[in-house]
Parts: C-alpha cells; sequence; structure tokens
C-alpha cells in the first residue's frame, strides 16, 4: 500500500466518499472553477473531487486533503460553493 492509499476516502468523510469515488479534476472541470480556485489547483499540482459530496481538496502529499470548496454538491447546489 502506498502512503497515499490510506488517504483515498473523502477529507469530509462522507458517507459514500469511498476510494473509488474520488475523481481527478480534469482540465474541463478546472476551467469552470473560480479563477483563485484554479490558480490554486496549478500551484499545488493537482486536485480531487468526491463524486459523492462534491468536496474538491488537493492530493498532493504536502497539502493533502486541503478542502477548497464543492463542485455540483448536494447539499450546496448546482456549480461551486465554497
Ligand atoms: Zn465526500
Amino acid at each position: 500500500m502506498s502512503a497515499n492509499a490510506r488517504y483515498g476516502v473523502c477529507p469530509d468523510k462522507c458517507s459514500g466518499g469511498k476510494p473509488d469515488r474520488q475523481m481527478d479534476v480534469h482540465e474541463m472541470l478546472l476551467s469552470r472553477l473560480p479563477e483563485s480556485i484554479q490558480s490554486e489547483i496549478k500551484i499545488s499540482g493537482s486536485a480531487k473531487r468526491c463524486t459523492y459530496c462534491g468536496l474538491v481538496y488537493l492530493r498532493t502529499t504536502k497539502d493533502f486533503g486541503r478542502r477548497l470548496g464543492f463542485w455540483d454538491s448536494g447539499i450546496g447546489g448546482p456549480g461551486w460553493t465554497s
């Protein structure tokens, strides 16, 4: 198991935040996020999104699990919520 495997679940520990629900934030989603968030992700290197609760978070070792906000969240509604 790699070190990151331990952290494969949603940082919010939402009920459906299993490792297979954690997707990379791809270019297409990235371009729809607020500019400040985009640059933060670019500086960090990459981000992930929990497809269950919508949480977008940084995934590098240094910043792991730092929460940025939500995209299409069941709670916050469609689009970006922070
Ligand atoms: Zn989640």
